[in-house]
């Protein structure tokens, strides 16, 4: 049984007393969440801010992105083991906003994943077709492209400590979700595809979907067989709206 795993992505949203109303919403109900892993990924800036609200609780804060390199002349950088070094546990890599707007190749976002392993974060490695693609047919091909980049940069065994999001980009922030069949569809190719290299790991890793996720949709798509929690965009912005996704994840632990 793999423990479902909830994560928002606040994207560029967010100040300090914001954050603070927003975090102190989802911790009030942490502790009817121990079935499920919750974490919440705001800008960079608000990182330490955020570990600092959710020290002493179970509430994970992760990055948006980091850096490929460890350190030296990279202007605007933010290097994995500063993630770590400022208490985050997890990063989101090759969101499908950082492929798209600023370059990120399926070789990047590779090397970001070794970067990110190697500092001691749990990478959320984001993959997912467009609307073009899903519409040629290719969503597999673009998906199955997408992980083998990850398998041939750092071995299958590294996704034992990752977690994947697959987030149709056509489903990211337009309030189109993928179905429930759709998703599970798409969750069960990728599970096959790891387990081509390694059954256990593609039994174990946890596969998020992510796309228009909201609280009255949330069960449905959880209650897939391949689908382990979500990762939540404008849904994680509103505690109570973040928190309803969070039990429609803990209600299938038992369930299934
Ligand atoms: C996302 O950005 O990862 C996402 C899933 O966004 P939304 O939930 O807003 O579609």
């Amino acid at each position: 049984m793999r423990k479902p795993i909830v994560v928002g992505n606040w994207k560029l949203n967010g100040t300090e007393a914001a954050n603070e109303e927003l975090v102190s919403g989802v911790l009030s109900e942490m502790n009817a969440l121990a079935a499920i892993d919750v974490a919440v990924c705001p800008p960079f800036v608000y990182v330490p801010q955020v570990v600092g609200l959710a020290k002493g609780t179970a509430l994970g804060v992760g990055g948006q992105n980091c850096s490929e390199q460890s350190s030296g002349a990279f202007t605007g950088e933010v290097a994995p083991a500063m993630l770590s070094d400022v208490g985050a546990r997890y990063v989101i890599l090759g969101h499908s906003e950082r492929r798209a707007l600023y370059g990120e190749t399926d070789e990047i976002v590779s090397e970001k994943v070794k970067a990110a392993l190697h500092a001691g974060l749990t990478p959320i490695l984001c993959v997912g077709e467009t609307l073009e693609e899903r519409e040629a047919d290719e969503t597999e091909a673009v998906v199955r492209q997408q992980l083998a980049a990850v398998i041939a940069g750092n071995g299958i065994k590294a996704f034992d400590r990752m977690v994947i999001a697959y987030e149709p980009v056509w489903a990211i922030g337009t309030g189109r979700t993928a179905s429930p069949e759709q998703a599970q569809q798409v969750h069960a190719f990728i599970r096959g595809q790891l387990e081509s290299h390694d059954a256990q790991v593609a039994q174990s890793v946890r596969i998020q979907y992510g796309g228009s996720v909201k609280p009255g949709n949330a069960a449905e798509l959880f209650g897939q067989p391949d689908i382990d929690g979500g990762l939540i965009g404008g849904a994680s912005l509103m505690a109570e709206d973040f928190l309803g996704i969070c039990r429609a994840a803990a209600d299938t632990v038992g369930n299934q």
